[in-house]
């Protein structure tokens, strides 16, 4: 499928005479759905739900057609795995009948959901947009209204191009759309509330929708696919992600080791870790001794993990590189890969393989 512009809405409802996209729009909760003032979670019925949505957005209904699912009405802090588990479970009854799905869901835990998503619906079938908002649909300059429009138009590419480039997990927010487990919030304010720092963006929306060059590579989308191991969506609640500190109190982070599965380290911006403590060292150790997996990650941009000493000191003691993954996706994939049955072998076994376009081998 070439890169190219794609008029959006104006095509879309010159076509739908003949065809329109069906569309699932799967509600989770968040900004996006809550009263304006004060900022709250509504106690509303889903049907009272999908009816405040469908009268604040009509046109969804011109655009595709579109339905409706209150999954879930929270806020996204108070979701985690067995919510993920859920969300992923209801698409993959669905694939059949719709050509795209919106998942609508709050912006502070949405990148580890996308992650999830990422890993739980290999292979991706149709185009799975996560989107919401800074401000909710019922409040008067509120950008709801327009990424759920965006959304709905990017998952509606799925109509009649089967293993396009949109055939994953994705969020749209603002005026792009990014690779899903590539993301991180960045704004609680401002209307672009992510970035995808270390991957380029799939497309932009503005008064054409442009789909860029495509980050997923079909040759490792396919790899993906057929080589990579079916995984239980189970996820292990026993995996910690600590940030690395100058004066790290590495003596008290050791007595967690024998309650955890996993442990991660969010290092220094170039992969660096203060290895001069003999507490980090010790830490490192009664790891090893434990079998317990440490990985690494970093948010900086094109650390290798390897160049300084300070780094390669900790690949030395056993820890484990994470590449160009986001901390959220380390997480995410950590759990999950920890929670299948004999969960070290296999975390061992798959941490440095992509098995979503995650971004492991790329610097
Ligand atoms: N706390 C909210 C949530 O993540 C923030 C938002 O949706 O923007 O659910």
């Amino acid at each position: 499928m070439p890169t190219g512009h794609w008029p959006g809405t104006l095509s879309a409802m010159r076509t739908q005479k003949a065809q329109k996209a069906k569309i699932l729009i799967l509600y989770t909760g968040g900004t996006f759905g809550m009263d304006a003032e004060p900022l709250s979670v509504p106690e509303l019925s889903p049907k009272e739900l999908e009816n405040r949505l469908l009268k604040r957005v009509p046109e969804l209904l011109q655009l595709a057609d579109c339905q409706v699912k209150i999954q879930m009405n929270c806020d996204s802090a108070h979701l985690g795995p067995r919510e993920w588990v859920e969300i992923a479970r209801t698409i993959e009854s669905q694939w059949e009948r719709f050509d795209g799905v919106v998942v609508l869901h709050g912006t502070d835990t949405l990148a580890y959901t996308a992650s999830a998503l990422s890993f739980l619906l290999r292979p991706c079938r149709k185009p799975v947009v996560l989107t919401g908002a800074q401000r909710p649909l019922a409040a008067i300059r509120s950008d709801a209204r327009r990424n759920l429009i965006s959304a709905v138009e990017l998952a509606a590419y799925g109509l009649g191009r089967p293993g396009s480039r949109l055939d994953q997990v994705s969020v749209f927010f603002n005026e792009t759309l990014f690779q899903g487990n590539r993301v991180r919030k960045r704004s609680a304010v401002d209307f672009a509330g992510f970035e995808s720092p270390k991957a380029p963006a799939l497309a932009r929306v503005g008064t054409s929708i442009q789909i860029l060059q495509d980050s997923a590579k079909s040759t490792s989308r396919a790899k993906s696919s057929k080589t990579l191991p079916r995984l239980q969506p189970q996820f292990s609640s026993r995996v910690a992600m600590i940030h690395l500190t100058p004066g790290f109190p590495a003596a008290a982070v050791e007595k967690l080791l024998p309650d955890l599965d996993g442990l991660i380290f969010v290092a220094f911006p170039s992969g660096t870790a203060p290895t001069h403590l003999p507490e980090l060292h010790r830490l490192l150790a009664s790891a090893r001794v434990l079998g317990l997996p440490i990985m690494v990650v970093t948010e900086g941009m094109g650390a290798t993990g390897s160049e300084y000493r300070a780094g390669k000191e900790m690949l030395e003691a056993g820890c484990l590189w994470s590449g160009a993954m986001t901390p959220e996706c380390a997480y995410v994939k950590a759990s999950l890969l920890l929670g299948q049955e004999r969960g070290r072998e296999v975390l061992k076994k798959w941490w440095s393989f992509e098995l979503a376009n995650e971004g492991v081998s790329i610097r």
